[in-house]
């Protein structure tokens, strides 16, 4: 069986839900086809639930009779949701089904009245309160684009994976339970399937132990189509999107950024962790346990190869080079030896206290220097970091001297084959040299499959530049692949919404 994914913009109106529903009815039987929330609608419904949550300003505060109609601002947001969702439903082409769907939905936004009104009454948002509001989005999805596919006269069915994928509760965040949602795949999906159905899901959602809905993080969908072929042992799972494939560089930096036809499971991994925008990060890892193939195309051109993610890629060189913007680099410099396993301790706890990633971190030979790179832009940079890790040192008992560089940029490398040749970082560097780049600290592990290095973000895209120009071979001319057209590569966006 073969699980297919589309992303917001594939499902934006209804003509983008028939290019969809033709895409989904070429590929063989059984299919399991997995939906985001129409482009915008996921920002929308935060915004509606935020509204909710604060008070109406005194003048629109309760009508005469004191009870008020409007819960916050949350009402004409979650008003304007639904128009999108019935414009879509407007040009489902059969009416039958067209009054099926919007049957469904009425359901769906009356549910959403009732939790703002539920929110706006408490005067506060719970993430519980939060994920059952945003997970309106993927379940209108999926009652349309399984509407959209019967009415072209696929039998088909939606089913809402709040039932399906079994997460912890970690609302906002969740992480999903693979053997309970094996079995519940079984229960549920396979029977479907089985009966010659395609079975519409919702991406982005789960179930917590008690049953409420949980979020698996915004852009999640994607994570959802793999937790979902892997549960089901499919033989491939199809990521539709809105560029071409995986790039070679972000086209907007880069004139000459191309699709890169096949990356290994790693390379895929570590391009999303540095900065590519295609796939969710988490994504790559249920495939990963099975070995099952991931797929990356696009609904603007469905006969274009795309991108293959496998365990193995082949390929010498490097593959992409990527950039992930507004780091700051922590200097902790240790005078005394035997202080330094504390004042690591301290650094990586007071910077996992504060849930502040932490991109890489490294350290000097003569141990006395530690180097973390870290992803702090919305945590109030290095104002507020470094006084963090003032106080951790104290606390710690420790002498150190904390230093702090903003804004930052890692640029990486990435190709298996490459990162392990032992001059690659010399090439990277003396690209970087040439470029006049600054390198603020650069790395390579024998293992990775990544070069990289930290810059001063002004010269990062002059960087990704000249590495881009170094380090990949002109585009050979394939027999299948028509070399995507630029304006068509500008269509990157962060996909989420
Ligand atoms: N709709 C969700 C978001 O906007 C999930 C997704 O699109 O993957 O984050
Ligand atoms: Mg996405």
């Amino acid at each position: 069986m073969i699980v297919l994914k589309f992303g917001g913009t594939s499902l934006a109106d209804a003509a983008r839900l028939r290019a969809a529903a033709a895409i989904v009815v070429a590929q063989p039987a059984p299919r399991a086809v997995v939906v985001s929330a129409a482009g915008g609608v996921t920002n929308l419904l935060l915004e509606a639930a935020y509204a909710a949550a604060s008070p109406p300003p005194p003048s629109t505060q309760g009508t005469s009779s004191g009870v008020s109609p409007v819960p916050g601002g949350g009402a004409s947001i979650a008003a304007k949701i639904r128009d999108r969702h019935l414009a879509i439903a407007a040009g489902i082409p059969d009416a039958a089904e067209r009054s099926g769907a919007l049957a469904e939905l009425d359901q769906l936004h009356a549910a959403l009245d009732d939790a703002l009104a539920a929110v706006a009454a408490a005067g506060e948002l719970s993430k519980r309160d939060l994920d059952r509001i945003v997970a309106t989005g993927e379940k209108a999805s999926s009652v349309l684009l399984a509407a959209t596919l019967r009415a072209s006269g696929t039998p088909a069915a939606h089913l809402f994976a709040d039932r399906v994928i079994a997460t912890d509760d970690r609302f906002g965040a969740a992480r999903p339970d693979r053997t309970r949602t094996r079995v519940q795949a079984e229960a549920l999906v396979r029977p479907l399937l089985q009966s010659g159905l395609t079975v519409v899901l919702t991406g982005f959602i789960g179930g917590a132990p008690d049953g409420s809905t949980t979020t698996l993080g915004r852009g999640g969908s994607d994570y959802s189509a793999t937790l979902l072929g892997a549960a089901l042992d499919a033989e491939e799972v199809q990521i539709w999107t809105d560029v071409p494939g995986v790039l070679s560089a972000d086209p907007r930096r880069v004139d000459d950024a191309r699709v890169v036809p096949h990356v290994s499971y790693d390379e895929a991994q570590e391009l999303a962790h540095f900065g590519a925008k295609v796939l969710h990060p988490r994504t790559i890892r249920p495939a990963v346990a099975r070995g099952i193939p991931v797929r990356i195309l696009s609904t603007f051109a469905p006969e274009e190869p795309g991108t293959l993610v496998t365990r193995e890629s082949g390929g010498e060189g490097v593959k992409a080079v990527t950039a992930l913007p507004d780091l700051l680099l922590l200097a902790i410099d240790v005078p005394e030896l035997e202080d330094l396993a504390a004042a690591s301790a301290a650094v990586f706890g007071a910077l996992h206290a504060e849930r502040i990633e932490i991109v890489a971190a490294s350290q000097s030979s003569s141990r006395r220097r530690m180097t973390v790179l870290v992803d702090a832009a919305a945590h109030g940079g290095c104002a507020h970091v470094r006084p963090l890790l003032g106080t951790a040192m104290d606390a710690a008992d420790v002498e150190a001297e904390v230093g702090c560089t903003e804004p930052v940029a890692l640029v990486a490398a990435v190709g298996q084959a490459a990162a392990a040749q032992p001059a690659a970082l010399a090439r990277l560097l003396d690209v970087l040299g040439r470029a006049n780049v600054p390198v603020l600290s650069a790395s390579q592990q024998t293992s990775n499959v990544a070069l990289t290095a930290a810059v001063p973000a002004a010269h990062a895209e002059r960087a990704v530049r000249a590495l881009h120009d170094a380090l990949i071979r002109p585009q050979p001319a394939t027999a299948r692949g028509r070399r995507p057209r630029r304006t068509e590569l500008l269509a990157e966006t962060i996909r989420v919404g």
